[in-house]
């Protein structure tokens, strides 16, 4: 059984919800100063994010100001008292962040893909800032054990303040999100690691304006922790990510309109009602599914008596078709049936065998 991350005890990852907001990146000492005080003054927005190396998958774009913009963020940190974030990727900008006193890291979702990064970004955090909190942004690829290596990485190094990002993976094609949610695998981070605060980024998942509200919402219904949103004061002109950034005045606007929930609830009377009612269901599901299991491997014994191949595609291809037939009968759709009977009948079939 892996340690379990012990809950962070800065105060800066407990408000909830914990609301992270400031532009892409840092591009004049006069844009970051606008967007903190506008965030100040017209949201509920707690801490103040700015990237300063920019991560770019090809060289030539713009790839952040570096280390000279970090006084910019001081600066508006002494203007606004907000605690100031960026994101570090190699021991340099930890250097860096360490020197002036950066009050919030994240490792950004290129950096924890690679242990090798991740190993030493993690001991030089552990040697110079173990007490500043470490946001790990999801690996660009859906491998929860990347994901959580770089966490226990961290953790093992003496980092005490860790939380995770979900940013979205990397879909191929073209989909609707720049980063595919799949929100079970930070469903599955939660469950894994139960004390570890989770926020939500809908920008980097989203990729567009007009999906960071349902995406923020959706966040906030599965109960995660909080939020973390780009904004620019003009979007139009931002040197990175500006299809996804919005001003700090529809930020203010999109919190308002969002409902937030928490998944830190103890169970109150009517959900202890509702949990009793599916772990009832779950016992009977389980109770049926094995013995279709059995039924599968008595029609494996009788196939092998008489020479009848395991597998005969027209049968499959019949009961799934009536299965999901069945099942959009009852309000269920044809994707969650299919992959559902495909499971099924793959275990059906190892049984078989
Ligand atoms: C960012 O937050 O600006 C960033 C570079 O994010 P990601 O690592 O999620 O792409
Ligand atoms: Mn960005």
């Amino acid at each position: 059984m892996p340690q379990q991350v012990s809950s962070p005890t800065s105060p800066l990852l407990t408000p909830r919800p914990l609301l992270i907001a400031g532009p892409c990146s840092a591009e004049s000492e006069r844009q970051v100063l606008t967007t903190a005080e506008n965030l100040r003054r017209n949201t509920r927005v707690q801490i103040f994010r700015a990237g300063v190396w920019k991560p770019r998958t090809k060289p030539g774009g713009f790839e952040g100001i570096g280390a000279p913009a970090l006084k910019w963020l001081v600066k508006a940190r002494q203007l606004t008292g907000m605690p100031i974030a960026t994101e570090v990727a190699v021991p340099r900008h930890v250097e860096a962040t360490s020197d002036c006193g950066i009050d919030l890291l994240w490792i950004g979702a290129r950096t924890s893909a690679d242990p090798f990064a991740m190993q030493e970004l993690a001991e030089t955090i552990g040697r110079l800032c173990p007490d500043t909190p470490v946001l790990v942004k999801n690996p660009v690829v859906a491998d929860i054990e990347l994901w959580i290596g770089a966490i226990e990485r961290l953790r093992d190094a003496g980092v005490k303040n860790i939380g995770a990002i979900h940013r979205g993976f990397r879909s191929l094609g073209h989909e609707i999100y720049r980063n595919h949610p799949r929100w079970s695998v930070p469903l599955e981070l939660h469950r894994r690691m139960p004390q570890l605060p989770l926020i939500s980024d809908p920008s980097h998942i989203g990729g567009r304006r007009d999906l960071i509200a349902p995406l923020a919402q959706k966040a906030m219904d599965m109960g995660f922790d909080g939020l973390i949103i780009e904004t620019h004061p003009e979007p139009d002109v931002a040197l990175s990510d500006k299809d996804q950034q919005i001003t700090p005045h529809e930020l203010s606007q999109l919190l308002d309109s969002l409902q937030f929930r928490s998944m830190r609830h103890d169970a109150d009377e009517p959900l202890r009602e509702f949990r009793l009612q599916i772990d009832q269901l779950d016992a009977e599901l389980l109770e049926i599914l094995s013995r279709r299991m059995v039924v599968s491997q008595e029609i494996g014994c009788y196939k092998r008596r008489h020479g009848i191949p395991v597998v005969q595609t027209e049968r499959y291809e019949n009961v799934l078709l009536s299965r999901i037939a069945s099942g959009e009968g009852m309000g269920m759709s044809s994707e969650f049936i299919g992959r559902l009977f495909a499971l099924i009948h793959e275990e059906s079939i190892q049984k078989q065998l």
